[in-house]
C-alpha cells in the first residue's frame, strides 16, 4: 500500500529527532529505480536512502516499522525486476557509501588471512582485492556484477564454485532487528539461497577466509573466467544475468533454445540470441515486457517438456509478489 505523505514527514521528522539528521536530508522521495538496476527498468521509491554504517541501518529500519512503513533493501540491483508503477514505502540501498575492506592474516595459519568487508563491497573490487593480495578463493566472483551482501544472500556463484567456500561468517540485523553474527555453518547456503531468503535479515558486514595462492596462476584464472563470459554471455544489454534457476537434469539455455524460443520478444525484452538463459533489454523495455515474456517462456517449457523454470531474479514492487 501506498504510504501517505504525512507519514513520510513523520518519517523524516523521527529520523531527525533522534539524531540522524545527515540520514534525513541524504533521503530522496520518488526516485527513479531504473538506473539504480543493471537491467534499467524500474518506477520510483517512495522513500530512497543509501545508509553508511550499519547504526543508519538500524535506524531506518527502526522508524520505518514504529510508522508501519514498508521497506525493502537492495544491493547493487543486478538480480532484479522493479515494477513499471514503482516501489510502496522505503528502499534501502548498500553501495559505495558502505563498501569498506580490510584483511588481517589467520593468526592460527598463516596460510590463510580474513578479509572483512561491508555489504555494500562490489563483488568485482573483492575478487580484485583478494588477487592483488595473492589470495585465491573468490576469482569465480571477479564477473559477478553484485554486491557482497546480495551475494550472502543469493549464495552467487559460477563455474562450479560459490560464496559457500569462501565465508566464514556474517554480521547481520535479524528480522526482529538484532545484530547477530551468524557462523558458517548456520548461514544455510544451498544452490542460489541462503538463511537471509528464508528468514529475512540484512547483511551487514562479511568475513571471508581465503588461503595464500600464487598471483601469477588468480590472475590468469580471473582472465580465463573473463573470456568465457564475455563469449557466452551477451554483457552489451542490460540483464540481470541468468533468468531462472537451473532445473535438476537440464540446462535451462538449451531447453529455452530447443524450445525455438532464442530471439523471442515482447516489447523490448527479449530472450538474448546469444544466450538462451538470459533475457536482456534491448533499449526501451519495461517490467512488464520483462514480466510478460518470462511468463511467455515458464508456460512454454511447462507444456513442452513438463518443467518448472523457476525465476532466479527477483520481481518487487506494485503488481509483483515475489
Ligand atoms: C551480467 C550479469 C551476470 C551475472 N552473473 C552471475 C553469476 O555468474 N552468478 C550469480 O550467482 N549471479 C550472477 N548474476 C546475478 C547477480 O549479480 C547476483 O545474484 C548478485 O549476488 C546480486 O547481488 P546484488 O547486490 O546486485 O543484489 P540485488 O539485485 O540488489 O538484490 C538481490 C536480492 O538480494 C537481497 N539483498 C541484497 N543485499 C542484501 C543484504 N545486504 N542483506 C540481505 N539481503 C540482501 C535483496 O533484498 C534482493 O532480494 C549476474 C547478473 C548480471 C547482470
Amino acid at each position: 500500500m501506498m504510504v501517505d505523505d504525512s507519514v513520510i514527514a513523520l518519517f523524516r521528522s523521527r529520523l531527525s529527532e533522534m539524531g540522524w539528521e545527515a540520514l534525513e536530508s541524504g533521503l530522496r522521495t520518488d526516485e527513479i529505480m531504473k538506473p539504480h538496476t543493471s537491467f534499467r527498468v524500474g518506477g520510483p521509491a517512495q522513500i530512497y536512502a543509501e545508509p553508511s554504517s550499519t547504526e543508519e541501518i538500524a535506524a531506518l529500519i527502526s522508524c520505518a516499522r514504529e510508522l508501519g512503513i514498508p521497506f525493502f533493501l537492495m544491493g547493487n540491483g543486478s538480480n532484479l525486476v522493479i515494477s513499471d508503477e514503482g516501489i510502496d514505502g522505503l528502499v534501502i540501498r548498500l553501495g559505495e557509501n558502505f563498501s569498506a575492506i580490510r584483511s588481517e592474516e589467520d593468526p592460527e595459519n598463516s596460510e590463510y588471512t580474513y578479509i572483512y568487508a561491508s555489504a555494500g563491497t562490489l563483488l568485482t573490487r573483492l575478487s580484485s582485492f583478494a588477487a592483488k593480495a595473492g589470495l585465491t578463493g573468490l576469482e569465480f566472483a571477479s564477473g559477478i556484477p553484485g554486491s557482497l551482501g546480495g551475494a550472502v544472500f543469493m549464495n552467487a556463484g559460477a563455474y562450479d564454485h560459490d560464496m559457500s567456500e569462501v565465508l566464514e561468517k556474517v554480521i547481520a540485523i535479524s528480522s526482529s532487528g538484532e545484530v547477530e553474527t551468524v557462523g558458517k555453518e548456520d548461514l544455510q547456503l544451498g544452490y542460489r539461497s541462503s538463511r537471509f531468503m528464508k528468514e529475512g535479515g540484512i547483511v551487514t558486514e562479511a568475513v571471508l577466509r581465503l588461503k595464500k595462492g600464487d598471483p601469477e596462476q588468480i590472475f590468469s584464472q580471473i582472465k580465463e573466467y573473463t573470456e568465457k563470459r564475455t563469449k557466452s554471455q551477451p554483457l552489451q544489454y542490460p540483464s540481470a544475468g541468468s533468468m531462472f534457476k537451473r532445473p535438476a537434469g537440464y540446462y535451462t539455455g538449451a531447453l529455452i533454445e530447443q524450445a525455438g524460443l532464442k530471439g523471442f520478444s515482447v516489447g523490448g525484452a527479449q530472450v538474448s540470441e546469444k544466450h538462451a538463459g538470459f533475457v536482456i533489454n534491448t533499449g526501451n523495455a519495461t517490467a512488464s515486457d520483462i514480466d510478460a515474456l518470462v511468463r511467455k517462456i515458464q508456460a512454454t517449457i511447462k507444456e513442452k517438456n513438463g518443467v518448472e523454470l523457476v525465476r532466479e531474479v527477483r520481481f518487487i514492487g506494485r503488481g509483483f509478489d515475489s
